[in-house]
């Protein structure tokens, strides 16, 4: 590692980012640990938006010295929003995948669901889904018996939230978690939130907000990346796909994800390793494209939208290794409101 510790910002981009005229954007500092607030802080990963090359920037993730989390700093200011979510970002092109991998994840979801629900104390009366995307965890739950006059969610895509409404899930509100004024305080029996909290400016205020809409003894479900898994280790440096450069802010390991969840006011139950497929096949296709000199044609055998015999391979491996006890790079932590 160099002495300078500024050094970091001068690492080329790949030539494919020149080529394709990606901009330089602004930035804010994050001087504290978004989870316990200490400033020592070391160089953990330096790298660029491989996967959707939106700005031409070198970003930076850095580790806190006293607990061990993850951040991304200097992180995008935020009038730069538009350029690193493209519009393309939230397009909900699930109905389009190949049917067959769509009966799987669909399967894969029931499965999520019901751990989840095996949580709560009685049957949920009422839902939310924070980053509801297309309302498929809606469709979910209500598949357990959930009237559909008592799900709610979040999304951020307009488009997407008019039509879920227009099907009769009138709970569904373009808002983002940190603003919402729309969910009923202390009236819902189970949240989920799957990969959103490493998207957000302050983790622990989307923790507080939350555990407002829970009842004592609601359950809360959160799926995030896990930085101290096999593939994070291995693509470590720079391409692993778990860093979705520049939009992950903030990168947890299962003690780092817990000591948030506690210290804001909730009870962990467990946590479960879930396949984190599409972060194995993020990690080869960014290595395979961008190691030495870019190949703009290689690695489209492991872009996961692709590429099916990948992305079942990478299912069946990590699902193996979940039931064996390893730490897989996506964690499902089901946490609960305590009742006093
Ligand atoms: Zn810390």
């Amino acid at each position: 590692m160099s002495e300078d510790p500024e050094a970091w910002r001068l690492t080329p981009a790949p030539e494919e980012f020149s080529r394709l005229r990606s901009p330089l954007i602004g930035v804010e500092r994050v001087p504290l640990c978004p989870v316990c607030a200490a400033s020592a802080q070391s160089e953990f990963a330096v790298g660029f938006d491989y996967e959707l090359m939106t700005c031409s920037n070198p970003w930076r993730f850095v580790q806190c010295s006293a607990c061990g989390h993850v951040w991304l700093n200097p992180r995008p200011g935020v009038a730069e929003l538009g350029i690193i979510y493209p519009s393309s970002y939230y397009a909900y092109n699930y109905a389009k995948i190949n049917p067959l991998a769509r009966k799987a994840k669909e399967w894969l979801d029931r499965r999520k669901m019901a751990k989840i629900m095996a949580q709560c104390a009685t049957r949920p009366r009422t839902y939310a889904d924070i980053g509801c995307g297309d309302g498929r965890f809606l469709r979910t739950s209500e598949g357990f018996g959930v009237p559909r006059s008592g799900l709610y969610g979040l999304e951020l895509d307009e488009q997407v939230v008019n039509r879920l409404r227009g099907e009769g899930y009138t709970g569904v509100f373009c808002e983002r978690v940190e603003d919402s004024s729309s969910l009923p305080e202390s009236a819902i029996d189970l949240i989920t939130m799957f990969h959103v909290i490493e998207h957000v400016s302050d983790p622990a205020a989307v923790i507080g907000q939350v555990v407002g809409w829970l009842p004592p003894g609601g359950v809360f479900a959160l799926e995030t990346p896990n930085i101290d898994s096999l593939d994070s280790r291995i693509f470590r440096r720079t391409h692993w796909g778990g860093y979705h450069i520049p939009r992950h802010w903030n990168l947890f390991t299962p003690s780092t994800i817990s000591r948030l969840l506690t210290e804001n006011g909730l009870e962990v139950i467990m946590t479960i390793f879930q396949t984190g497929h599409s972060f194995w096949m993020y990690s080869l296709h960014h290595w395979v494209r961008f190691e030495g000199a870019s190949r703009p044609r290689a690695g489209a055998w492991f872009d996961p939208m692709k590429s099916l015999c990948g992305i079942a391979g990478f299912t069946a491996f990590d699902l193996v290794r979940g039931a064996l006890g390893a730490h897989t790079s996506a964690m499902l932590v089901i946490c609960r409101k305590p009742l006093s």
